[in-house]
């Protein structure tokens, strides 16, 4: 681990010019872990120079030699990959199997399917055949204003850094300020990988400063966000001065439809789905819509599932769950649940209060809510915690209604053994993916939202193409280089 109060500019370790010292805690302990910067105007003008500078060069590097690059970041990222489980188990929560076993690899997951993608990606194609001396050239955006969120640390980040890297832009990388501790080990690894000097800079910072600094910046000339709709909706703000295009990847409120015909596994695996990495996914299915023949059986088997989910220190080995990440989201989640007995949902399992045998650490309790109304505020509000909420329906009809009454639209999930009716459901459930009878979607496939859930994709081939300039060139020479 590099000195955590250094930022990474221009290939140095540096120290802040404006920094502000903030405490890291750990969310099992509630002790601080580590103390980092908060960066100011000085710092990120600094890394925005820099990244400038050397997108003068990096833009006109070959696609070979960027595909080498990303093979030697792939080789570092796995050597170090029990640093970077131990550094996001402790900084958000994950517990250390979690980890090793998903939130690390997620890392090396995207950068191999970005070199896939690389390999057959084109940057320069013909318009057609009728227009034989034209050429539709992809080349980088240029510097790129990256702002990542805490939940994912390295699947979110690498999902940013290693496009930019493939398509030729440089960029300045802003991680969450209550979980950088991952992205500093990242910082690591693009150096020791050889990226050149200026390429990858990271200036640590909240979201009011190194934050708003970026989206304004008039250096930046895109910026890539993942987090809230609430900071989407005021980085597109601050970034309209600059007209900078912004691509947002945002929350969600999935509905996981699920039809009387299901496969068995399918209610359990739904609610161990919503209540994976504590409930903080973006993608989580957290309203269940069940058909009502089968509700009252779908509602017994969540329940005894949330009862036998365990909760414990995100340090300790074993499949429990760990703690949320702050006293914000814990009390934010609390309220939440007190809100959903409030309004008159049932509770079935779970409940206020952390589980028993704890009395420190963002501890919540698996917690299950049947007879939602899709009104309600548990139905509407993304809570990023592990509750559950069931809410019944008539026909196919009635659950689409219901799945697409939100103002998200990131995942939608389908169970049911009717293959046309899953295939009418994938063509109008209104969200960015559709993942059914368990299926996960395949590699390099893009990941996105509608509506509040964002606009941007990321992965694969619709990962670099959002990286990408697309320029229109007429009088090309067919036959020289
Ligand atoms: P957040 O929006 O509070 O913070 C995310 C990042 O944005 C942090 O780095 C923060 O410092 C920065 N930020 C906050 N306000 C800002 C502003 N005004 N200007 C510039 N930067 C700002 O979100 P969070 O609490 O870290 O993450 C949880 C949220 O992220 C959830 O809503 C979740 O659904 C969403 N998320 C979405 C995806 C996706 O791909 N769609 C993936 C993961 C998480």
């Amino acid at each position: 681990m590099p000195n955590t109060t250094d930022f990474y500019i221009n290939g140095q370790w540096v120290a802040p010019q404006a920094g502000t010292p903030f405490d890291v805690i750990n969310p099992s302990t509630e002790e601080v872990c580590a103390t980092i910067s908060l960066g100011g105007q000085a710092d990120v003008d600094a890394a925005v120079a820099a990244a400038r500078t050397a997108f003068e060069s990096y833009a006109y590097t070959s696609k070979q030699e960027r595909l080498a690059l990303l093979n030697r970041v792939l080789e570092v990222y796995q050597a170090r990959s029990d640093d970077m489980a131990e550094a996001i188990s402790t900084e958000m929560g994950a517990p250390i199997d979690m980890a090793r076993s998903s939130q690390a690899p997620a890392g090396s997951w995207h950068i191999n399917n970005f070199i896939r993608a690389l390999e057959e990606f084109e940057f320069e194609r013909p318009l057609g055949k009728h227009a034989p001396n034209d050429r539709i050239i992809y080349e980088g955006v240029g510097v790129v204003g990256m702002i990542t969120p805490w939940n994912w640390p390295m699947n979110q980040v690498t999902l940013k850094v290693i496009p930019a890297l493939a398509t030729g832009c440089t960029m300045v990388l802003k991680p969450s300020e209550i979980a950088p501790l991952s992205s500093l080990i990242f910082a690591q690894i693009l150096d020791e990988a050889g990226v050149p000097a200026g390429v990858f800079n990271l200036v640590n910072g909240d979201g009011a400063g190194v934050g708003s600094m970026m989206t304004s910046h008039p250096g930046i000339d895109a910026i890539s966000f993942t987090g809230s709709t609430r900071a989407g909706i005021a980085i597109s703000r601050n970034a309209a001065e600059t007209l900078k295009p912004v691509h947002l990847e945002l929350g969600g409120k999935g509905a996981n439809i699920v039809f009387a015909d299901a496969d068995e596994k399918a209610v359990k695996r739904g609610a161990l789905h919503c209540f994976n990495n504590t409930g903080q996914s973006c993608n989580a299915p957290t309203r269940m819509l069940v058909e009502r023949s089968y509700y009252d059986e779908a509602v017994e088997i969540a329940a005894a599932t949330a009862e036998k989910c365990t909760v414990g220190l995100a340090s300790e080995p074993g499949r429990h769950i760990g703690p949320v990440v702050s006293a914000a989201q814990y009390d934010k989640i609390q309220g939440l649940i007190e809100t959903g007995i409030e309004e008159g949902a049932r509770l079935v399992a779970g409940g206020p209060g952390r589980p028993e045998g704890f009395n420190r650490g963002y501890f919540v309790r698996p917690t299950v809510f049947a007879d939602v109304n899709n009104d309600m505020t548990i139905a509407r509000e993304e809570i990023f915690g592990p509750v559950l909420s069931i809410i019944p329906f008539a026909d196919e009809a009635e659950a689409l209604k219901i799945a697409n009454d939100t103002e998200y639209g990131l995942t939608n999930y389908v169970q049911t053994q009717d293959g046309a009716r899953r295939n009418r459901l994938a063509r109008h459930l209104r969200s960015g993916m559709v993942e059914m009878n368990g299926q996960s979607r395949g590699a390099g496939s893009p990941f996105g939202g509608m509506k509040k859930s964002g606009n941007g994709r990321e992965g694969g081939v619709w990962g670099l193409e959002d990286f990408c300039e697309v320029k229109a060139v007429s009088g090309w020479s067919p036959d020289d280089a």
